[in-house]
């Protein structure tokens, strides 16, 4: 078990939430709440972009964008850029979030030129995949998280993995406080590992972040959290919350 290689990154998804006086004040009350080794990032709407790399300046919580264009600049209304991203200092970016696939059209090749821009730009990717209902009833999850990983991936090298987190999510568990057990959500985690090893090697895959995401929770936190392939987690409505956001922090930190 390699687990103590990957530090744990727990990273909340703000969505459509939140002004950027809201956003500051949310980061404040997280502030004395998020200590500890495991990596915290929020990703918060464009709007709010300046203002939280402003409060978290110094901090312990890396700001993320909640997606980005493939193209660098243009004819492309309502984008933003990785370049743009870069030049105000946001360190990550969420890609190929299902709420983008099942809203905005967004395909796997989509996701894949998505990918490629940001680490071309030098951002730190959370790269979302996972199945629908329908999909797991089929019994094809493994073929289907496998396909989108390997698509998202493809042309990434093993160096530029290391800027790449995995974030797990089943699409029937996000938003719906129906969450994954805890250990259907490792047996997919492993699974990805295994592709990661196929692809990359053993000691490149060992390295890779694999979070879960799908209405974890301060509950059900420690539990996910504890499994041998669950690196951290990718948390929406959870995360809006400062103290049910901290509380998943230390079950990480535990
Ligand atoms: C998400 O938006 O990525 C997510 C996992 O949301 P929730 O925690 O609300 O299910």
């Amino acid at each position: 078990m390699n687990k103590q290689l990957r530090t744990p990154v727990i990273a909340g998804n703000w969505k459509m939430n939140n002004t950027p006086a809201q956003t500051a004040a949310l980061i404040a009350q997280l502030i004395p709440l998020a200590q500890g080794e495991a990596t915290v990032v929020a990703a918060v709407p464009f709007i709010d972009l300046p203002t939280a790399l402003e409060a978290a300046k110094g901090t312990n919580i890396a700001i993320a964008a909640q997606n980005v264009h493939w193209a660098e600049s243009g004819a492309f209304t309502g984008e933003v850029s990785a370049q743009m991203l870069q030049a105000l200092g946001v360190p990550y970016v969420v890609i190929g979030h299902s709420e983008r696939r099942q809203y905005f059209g967004e395909t796997d090749v989509t996701v894949q030129q998505r990918v490629r821009a940001a680490l071309n730009a030098g951002l730190k990717v959370i790269l979302c995949i996972g199945e629908v209902l329908s999909e797991r009833k089929l019994g094809i999850t493994a073929e289907i998280v496998r396909a989108q990983t390997e698509i998202a991936l493809a042309g990434v090298s093993a160096d530029e993995l290391s800027n790449v987190i995995l974030a797990y999510e089943p699409v029937w568990a996000i938003g719906t406080g129906e969450t994954a057990t805890p250990a259907q959500a490792n047996e997919v985690c492993a699974l990805l590992r295994a592709l990661l090893a196929r692809l990359y090697g053993q000691d490149a895959a060992d390295r890779t972040v694999i979070q879960y995401g799908g209405s974890m929770n301060d509950a059900n936190a420690a539990e996910l959290l504890a499994q041998p392939d669950v690196d951290g987690g990718l948390i929406g409505g959870a995360s809006l919350v400062a103290e049910k956001f901290a509380a998943i922090i230390a079950a990480a930190n535990a």
